[in-house]
């Protein structure tokens, strides 16, 4: 979209309509209020004027950010004294290095430092992650930066409150835990808005709302439900009237907003107190993975996030990896004896014929983990490949979460290239 309307730019200059392809440009910018600006982008950048100059809050993904500024610019040429960065999340704070001027505040909360760090840590560990979760060729990472080497641009950094006024509007910053230990709420009374970042994660992508990702499986530190049912009880305090998200559009209304946040906060309460309860009755986290489902009456899709990989992510955060099953304490995995099963098994065609047999009986991912035993025996035995193939276009064709579909559209090309080398 972004390529097609910059061709569209170019094509219009150069028969000189440059002055309506800038006002059409402008139209891209929705008004909020007479002081409030947002830019929907990926993730949304926001601007808030004030008779003392600007503040920018989030600043989209790098590659985004340059058009972003460009139209908020236009709305106002008063200068910029304030970025608010909701949390550290690239497409956040893409545009920092476009808006950084000396003289202007950059504000985070503390534990920004710690994530961004993080992050810059694992670099290599999440760049081909982060290029097969969002298809996208993986990022060019230099030398270890070591463990405290991220660049941190936030010049002021606070624990649990920070206020400032400029131009004689009040911004109160509140640290609000949720997707990311850093969220921060940014909250102007005057106008009665809460600008949020990803803690109402999920908007922007089709009707019902999704469930969050209270872990993610591109890879991520726990993010750890009770914060975040605190930091949305925490917004609901404030009665806003507009709630201003990371992605997809604003909620306007307290009881719209209340309505919509106290049914997310209840789906991820009701979600965790479950996983608290079966870890507490004994039960493993596959059990729960199987047995925890969201009861209708929420009207929340997992179209984003899918309650299975949280209850996974709950039940891994508090616990950790041992299932008291005194195999898994040594360094071998299962799989290191799916050769050996194979040989007994008299070969591979048995086993890829049991896959084949599974998926016929609408069992995918029992026949997926029957191609893993027989690949660990050959890994370029076609019929598995083949029968691996069938399994993940059966999911594929299947799924309603965007994120499994992706993962899964990745599994496919990787076992076509595979295929394709025989
Ligand atoms: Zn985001």
């Amino acid at each position: 979209m972004h390529r097609i309307l910059s061709v569209a730019f170019l094509l219009c200059a150069a028969i000189g309509l440059r002055a309506y392809a800038a006002d059409q440009d402008q139209a891209k910018v929705v008004k909020i209020n007479d002081s409030i600006y947002m830019v929907p982008t990926t993730g949304n950048v926001y601007m808030v004027t004030t008779p003392e100059g600007n503040v920018i809050i989030d600043t989209a993904a790098s590659d985004l950010a340059a058009e972003a500024k460009t139209l908020l610019a236009a709305q106002s040429h008063e200068p910029v004294k304030y970025i608010i960065l909701t949390h550290g999340h690239a497409d956040h704070i893409g545009g920092i290095p476009l808006w950084k001027q000396s003289g202007i505040q950059i504000i985070a909360q503390r534990n920004y430092v710690e994530f961004v760090n993080y992050v810059t840590r694992l670099e290599g560990f999440f760049a081909p992650r982060n290029a097969a979760a969002f298809n996208r060729p993986p990022k060019e990472v230099g030398p270890w930066a070591g463990n405290y080497g991220a660049k941190i641009d936030a010049t002021i950094l606070f624990d649990k409150e920070y206020t400032f006024t400029l131009g004689g509007v009040e911004f109160q910053l509140l640290s609000t835990p949720g997707e990311t230990p850093d969220h921060l709420t940014a909250w102007i009374p005057a106008y009665k808005a809460a600008f949020i970042g990803d803690n109402y994660a999920g908007i922007g992508i089709p009707e019902p709302m999704s469930f969050p990702n209270i872990y993610a499986i591109r890879g991520t530190k726990p993010r750890w439900a009770l914060d975040w049912i605190n930091s949305i009880d925490k917004v609901l305090a404030l009665k806003p009237e507009v709630v201003l998200n990371g992605h997809g559009e604003p909620i306007f209304g307290n009881q719209e907003i209340t309505r919509r946040l106290t049914r997310y906060r209840d789906a991820i309460q009701y979600v965790h107190d479950s996983v608290v309860k079966g870890m507490n009755s004994g039960k493993d986290v596959f059990t729960l993975m199987q047995e925890i489902r969201l009861p209708p009456s929420f009207n929340l899709s997992e179209s984003f996030g899918k309650v299975s990989w949280s209850v996974r992510g709950i039940y891994d955060g508090y616990a950790g990896w041992f299932d008291m099953n005194p195999s898994t304490m040594y360094e071998l995995p299962p799989s290191s004896v799916y050769p050996d099963l194979v040989k007994a098994a008299g070969g591979p065609e048995p086993v890829v014929r049991l896959a084949l047999e599974k998926l016929e009986a609408g069992k995918p991912v029992e026949a997926l983990h029957l191609t893993d035993v027989v690949l660990a025996y050959d890994q370029k035995n076609s019929a598995a490949l083949d029968a691996r193939l069938k399994a993940l276009n059966y999911l594929r064709e299947r799924s309603e979460n965007y994120v499994e579909a992706g993962w899964l559209e990745y599994g496919i090309t990787k076992t076509k290239e595979k295929l394709a080398s025989q």
